[in-house]
C-alpha cells in the first residue's frame, strides 16, 4: 500500500488533540491532525453553520436515522426527536449496553457540542485522583494557563441578576437556598458580552436561540477558535478532516503506522492509506483512544500493551433530572443554552455531589428546573475486544450507575422538601426520574499512571503518547474540559523537553 510519512501524528482534535498539536508546531515538529468528524466552517442552505436544537437536522447527529436528544420525551411524548438522513453531524451517541457516551466529533471536538463550562478541579480531590500529578505546578501554572488559551471568561454579576436569560437559574438558586445550599458561578467559553448583547437584540442569537449539543453558530469559543487556529498558524500543523483511524501498530525500527481511512460527509469510503510517523499522540477521547489500544493490544499490533489499558473508565459520576416547580414559579421562555451556576455540594462527605443547573431552552414555559450532577460514583467499567466482529465493547451494568442516582436524590430530595416541589418523570423515555444511562463526561481507559507514566506515555511502546480525557480515571468532580487540556498542557511540555532531538 502507498505509505506516507510525517514526523507526528495526533489522532482526534478535542482538547487534548489540540493542545498537542500546537505545542508541537511550536516546536517545529511536522504534526499531522487526523479527524473523524468534518470541519465545522461552511454554512448549510439555511446560511447556518449548525442546526438548533429545537429543529433538528442531518447537522445534528453523527451517522444516525434519528436524532437521540438527551431528554428522549416531554409528557412521555416523543416530541423531541426528528427523522434524519444520516451525515457526518456533530453530536454521536455511542451505545455499549447500560451506558450510552455522547461526544463531539468534529473539527474540535466536544469543544463544538459542549456547554463550555470550564470549571477548574477542587484541588484536594483532583490530588486524590490524580496523585502522580504535581498539583502545585498544576495549580500554579496550567490550569491558569488552560484558561487563558481557552479563552474563559465570566458573567457580569449585575447583568446576570437581572436578564431574562438566567430567570431559570436564578429560579433554581433560590429552591436551593432555601435548602441550605451553596451556588457558585461557573466561568465558560461562551462570550458572555455576545450573550448580553442577544439580548439586547445586538447581537445574532445562538446562545440565546436554544443553540447547544448541537453546535454554536455564535459566541462560543470553541477550539475551532482558539487552539486548532494557532497550531495552523505555526506552519507546522496540518488537520485531515473526515480521516478515521481504524488500526495502529509499530514497526520493529519504531515507526507507527496507521491504517486511515477517509470518508465523504455522506460516509461513503473515498479510500484507506497508511500513515507512518515516529511520534503517535493519541486525542481521540476517552472511547476513541480506548478503543484503539484495546483493539491493539488484543489484536497482537501492540502486544506489549499494559492490561491496565481498558480500565479505570467512569461517567464522572453523571445523572441527569428535572424538578416541576409551581405554576407561579416561572423558569422563563428565553433561556440561555450556556449554564452559568452550579450547586455545590461537593464538600459532603457521604454523597458529594456538584450540580450544574442546567437550561431548558424549549422556546416555552416548561416550570421546570433541569439539571447535570456529578457526583463521585467508584463503579469502573472495563473494555473488552469481541474478535467475532472486530469490536470493542464497555462493560457497564445499568446498576452501576445507582450510586450516582442515590446522591442526586439525597440532594434533590432535601431541595424539594425545602420547596414542596417533586421530580419530573416524563423527560427519559419512561417512568424514571433521574436518567444515569448516558454520560457527557467519560473518562478513563488509558489511566494516567497506570497505563501510562506519569506523564501520558503509553506503556510498553516507544513514542506512544494519551494526550485526552482517557488518562483521568473516572473521575474529576467538576465538568472535565479544563482538566483535560491543563494535564495536556502539562504533559507535551515535558515529552518535547526529553523525547524530542533539541
Ligand atoms: P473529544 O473532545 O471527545 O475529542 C476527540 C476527537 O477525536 C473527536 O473529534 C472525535 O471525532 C475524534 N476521533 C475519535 N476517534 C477517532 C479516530 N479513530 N480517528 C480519528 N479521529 C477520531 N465538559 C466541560 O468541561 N464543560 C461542559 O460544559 C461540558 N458540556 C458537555 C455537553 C455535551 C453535550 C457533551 C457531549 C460533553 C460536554 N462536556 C463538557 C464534556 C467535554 O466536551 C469532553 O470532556 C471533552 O470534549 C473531551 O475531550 P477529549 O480531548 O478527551 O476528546
Amino acid at each position: 500500500a502507498e505509505r506516507d510519512f510525517v514526523p507526528a501524528v495526533v489522532i482526534g482534535s478535542g482538547y487534548g488533540g489540540a493542545v498537542t498539536a500546537l505545542r508541537l508546531g511550536e516546536a517545529g515538529v511536522p504534526t499531522l491532525v487526523l479527524e473523524a468528524g468534518r470541519q465545522w466552517d461552511r454554512a448549510g442552505e439555511d446560511g447556518r453553520i449548525f442546526c438548533s436544537m429545537l429543529e433538528p437536522d442531518h447537522r445534528s447527529s453523527w451517522f444516525k436515522n434519528r436524532t437521540e436528544a438527551p431528554l428522549a420525551s416531554l409528557m412521555w411524548l416523543d416530541l423531541v426527536n426528528r427523522a434524519v438522513r444520516p451525515f457526518a453531524g456533530v453530536l454521536d451517541r455511542v451505545h455499549h449496553g447500560g451506558m450510552s457516551v455522547y461526544l463531539g466529533r468534529g473539527v474540535g471536538g466536544g469543544s463544538l457540542v459542549n456547554g463550555g463550562m470550564a470549571v477548574v478541579p477542587k484541588r484536594d480531590y483532583f490530588e486524590q485522583v490524580l496523585p502522580e500529578v504535581d498539583a502545585d505546578e498544576m495549580y500554579g501554572r496550567y490550569f491558569p494557563l488552560a484558561n487563558r488559551m481557552l479563552g474563559v471568561n465570566s458573567v457580569d454579576q449585575d447583568w446576570f441578576e437581572t436578564c431574562e436569560s438566567y430567570r431559570y437559574a436564578r429560579v433554581s438558586r433560590a429552591h436551593a437556598h432555601r435548602a441550605g445550599l451553596r451556588t457558585t458561578f461557573v466561568p465558560n467559553v461562551y462570550d458572555f458580552d455576545h450573550m448580553r448583547r442577544e439580548e439586547l437584540g445586538e447581537a445574532p442569537r445562538s446562545a440565546l436561540a436554544s443553540e447547544v449539543i448541537y453546535g454554536n453558530n455564535h459566541g462560543k469559543r470553541s477550539l475551532d477558535r482558539s487552539y486548532l487556529p494557532a497550531a495552523v498558524g505555526t506552519g507546522n500543523v496540518t488537520i485531515r478532516s473526515l480521516h478515521r483511524v481504524r488500526a495502529l501498530r509499530q514497526e520493529p525500527d519504531g515507526t507507527h503506522v496507521l491504517a486511515v481511512e477517509q470518508i465523504d460527509e455522506l460516509g461513503n469510503p473515498l479510500g484507506t492509506k497508511e500513515i507512518g510517523c515516529r511520534w503517535l499522540f493519541l486525542g481521540a477521547g476517552s472511547l476513541g483512544t480506548t478503543e484503539l489500544l484495546v483493539r491493539a493490544r488484543e489484536t497482537g499490533a501492540l502486544p506489549a500493551l499494559s492490561s491496565e489499558v481498558g480500565r479505570h473508565w467512569g461517567t464522572n459520576g453523571n445523572v441527569m433530572l428535572g424538578r416541576l416547580l409551581a405554576p407561579w414559579e416561572r423558569t422563563g421562555e428565553l433561556q440561555s443554552g450556556m449554564p452559568a451556576l452550579g450547586i455545590d455540594h461537593w464538600h459532603d462527605p457521604v454523597h458529594p455531589v456538584f450540580a450544574e443547573i442546567a437550561p431548558l431552552p424549549a422556546g416555552t414555559e416548561l416550570w421546570t428546573s433541569l439539571y447535570l450532577a456529578i457526583t463521585r460514583n467508584p463503579e469502573r467499567g472495563e473494555f473488552e475486544y469481541r474478535a467475532a466482529d472486530d469490536s470493542v465493547r464497555l462493560r457497564w451494568d445499568v446498576s452501576q450507575g445507582d450510586p450516582s442516582i442515590d446522591a442526586a436524590k439525597a440532594l434533590f430530595d432535601r431541595i424539594n422538601r425545602a420547596n414542596g416541589t417533586g421530580y419530573r418523570h416524563d423527560l427519559f423515555g419512561d417512568d424514571r426520574a433521574f436518567e444515569n444511562r448516558f454520560t457527557y463526561h467519560p473518562l478513563g481507559g488509558c489511566a494516567l499512571g497506570r497505563a501510562t507514566d506519569s506523564w501520558g506515555r503509553v506503556r510498553g511502546h516507544r513514542n506512544l503518547y494519551a494526550t485526552d480525557g482517557s488518562l483521568i480515571p473516572g473521575s474529576t468532580g467538576v465538568n472535565p474540559f479544563v482538566t483535560i487540556t491543563a494535564l495536556a498542557e502539562r504533559n507535551v511540555a515535558r515529552v518535547l523537553a526529553e523525547d524530542f532531538p533539541r
